[in-house]
């Protein structure tokens, strides 16, 4: 045992009780405080440089946090919440961040007064429960479109898609009422981002093999994986009457390969490979719609989409193998095929922009806009952002009263939790110029009122999110804080380079 632990001393570093606790606290409010000016539609970006001097403008919470990351044990710890928020809820990594900053500062300072933190634990789990109610209590249901729009408005307010909020927001509800975010393509083009539109089913941004070939087509869907033509000779011939028999067997194959497709009513065939131009020739003749050159990735997507297997050698075409649906060609600046199976679970987005950056933006906002669309299709009940569900919560939690058998000690840390939650709209106030005192005293007040940062103003605002978001943000905040709480000792492995660097001495 002994000698354990003085292995464990020489080559880690252990940090226990107060000072471990302390670590955690100061990193989860530093990460906290790096985000804090990124909250809201009127938040600050942020200039991010990596090592390689690559820079990126970004307001997105979970990529400065990644950006923090370093090999801090637990910055990344932290930087992990937020993409597990990111990925749940799509949204609210920046508030997740931000709230529990501030509950683990107030932990800290409820230790320093000799709280326990076990008492700590108990009196925030009271507190989100109590929050968690409030914000049920105080959600509006809507229609699942309805709801979409709201949410979707909400999450392109303060990007640079802004000005077309309301053709993108429709989008994005439509979308998300048709299939799951991981199912809805965004396709940027050049373009006027006015012309933005839908397509149901999947989308490949590919022309027709030939001129002259069907712009619809509605049948059996072929997808191949090879080439589709004559297998090629590899051997050096120079007798003419050899390279006579290989033509003709070439020419034999693809007449079977040709024969197959007519038999199998094949209308639709997407070819990983190229295509072999006489056999283009051949379905065109016989007004069969053809693509090469796909994309694996696409073949993928088209696999479940038509509900078709890939098949690997044109011989091995039959009936079980082909997939189903209506292909239709759409002309725009570049052409795309759209692509629906009997059941539409995909969608896309076509999102023309003027320039490379724009579309870049243009994707980002929308990928949260259709997953905060999709979380209101699902459950349709959004709460009122802008602060107000936070005072919300707020008020709903100093009204309870504690019950008899609750400790002061776990009272005042359900306290210290409500307060908490108050950062939220103190912070938007905050990006916004306002006199955060005075928006404090006023919010507590009046529970209805948000933080309107366009006109450095308190009143009833209609900005909506979805009830999921709010959730999720705020239970991964205590849950992670928590846990984070509980963290009595860190061991820390000496770097890899401190031991090479007394290795050498
Ligand atoms: P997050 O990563 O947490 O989603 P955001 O930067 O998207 O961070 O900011 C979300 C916060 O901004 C929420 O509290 C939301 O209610 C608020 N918000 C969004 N739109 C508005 C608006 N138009 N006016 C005031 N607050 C808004
Ligand atoms: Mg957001």
């Amino acid at each position: 045992m002994k000698r354990f632990t003085q292995h464990m001393m020489e080559d880690n570093r252990i940090i226990r009780g107060r000072d471990a606790q302390r670590m955690i606290v100061d990193t989860a409010w530093e990460m906290a405080e790096a985000v804090r000016a990124t909250l809201g539609p009127r938040g600050m970006d942020m200039m991010l440089v990596d090592r390689m001097g690559n820079k990126v403008l970004t307001n997105d919470g979970a990529t400065i946090l990644k950006a923090l990351e370093t090999r801090d044990p637990i910055a990344s710890i932290i930087a992990e919440v937020a993409k597990s928020q990111e990925q749940n809820a799509f949204d609210g990594t920046t508030t997740c961040i931000i709230i529990m900053g501030e509950l683990l500062r107030r932990a800290d300072e409820l230790i320093g007064r000799g709280v326990h933190p076990n008492a700590i634990i108990r009196g925030y789990r009271i507190g989100l429960d109590q929050a968690l109610e409030a914000a049920a209590a105080a959600s509006i249901e809507k229609e699942p479109y309805e709801a979409g729009v709201a949410a979707a408005t909400t999450a392109i307010t303060g990007k640079s898609a802004e000005d077309f909020v309301e053709v993108l927001a429709d989008l994005c509800a439509r979308a998300a009422m048709i299939a799951k975010p991981s199912e809805i393509k965004l396709l940027s083009i050049p373009g006027n981002s006015k012309d933005a539109h839908l397509v149901e089913g999947l989308v490949v941004m590919k022309s027709p093999m030939t001129q002259g070939m069907p712009t619809k087509a509605e049948g059996p869907i072929l997808l191949m994986e090879s080439e589709l033509g004559p297998p090629q000779a590899q051997i050096n011939i120079n007798d003419p009457e050899k390279i006579q028999q290989i033509v003709e067997m070439q020419t034999k194959y693809m007449q079977e390969i040709m024969e197959r497709i007519k038999e199998n009513g094949i209308k639709t065939i997407f070819c990983q490979r190229g295509v072999d131009s006489r056999a283009a020739q051949w379905l065109r003749k016989e007004g069969i719609l053809a693509f090469k050159n796909i994309k694996r990735s696409d073949m993928m997507r088209l696999s479940v989409a038509t509900e078709g297997h890939i098949i690997s050698d044109p011989a091995d075409i039959n009936k079980e193998d082909l997939g189903y649906g209506v292909a239709e060609v759409h002309d725009s600046v570049n052409d795309y095929v759209s692509i629906r199976g009997a059941e539409t679970n995909a969608a896309s987005i076509i999102m023309p922009a003027p320039t490379e950056q724009s579309a870049e933006e243009f994707q980002r906002a929308l990928e949260d806009a259709v997953g905060v669309a999709y979380l209101c299709v699902q459950e349709p009940l959004v709460v009122k952002g802008a602060g107000t569900i936070q005072a919300q919560m707020y008020n709903a939690m100093i009204k309870q009263t504690p019950d008899d058998t609750v400790n002061s000690k776990v009272e005042a840390a359900r306290l210290a939790f409500a307060e908490a939650l108050l950062v939220i709209p103190q912070t938007l106030a905050e990006s916004a110029g306002m006199d955060i005192m005075d928006v404090s005293v006023r919010m507590r007040a009046d529970p209805n009122l948000g933080v309107n940062v366009h006109l450095m103003e308190l009143m009833p605002m209609n900005v909506f999110e979805p009830l999921a978001v709010v959730r999720s943000a705020l239970t991964s905040a205590v849950e992670n804080g928590v846990s984070l709480l509980r963290t009595h000792s860190i061991i820390m492995a000496k770097p890899i380079q401190e031991i090479f660097a007394s290795a050498e001495k």
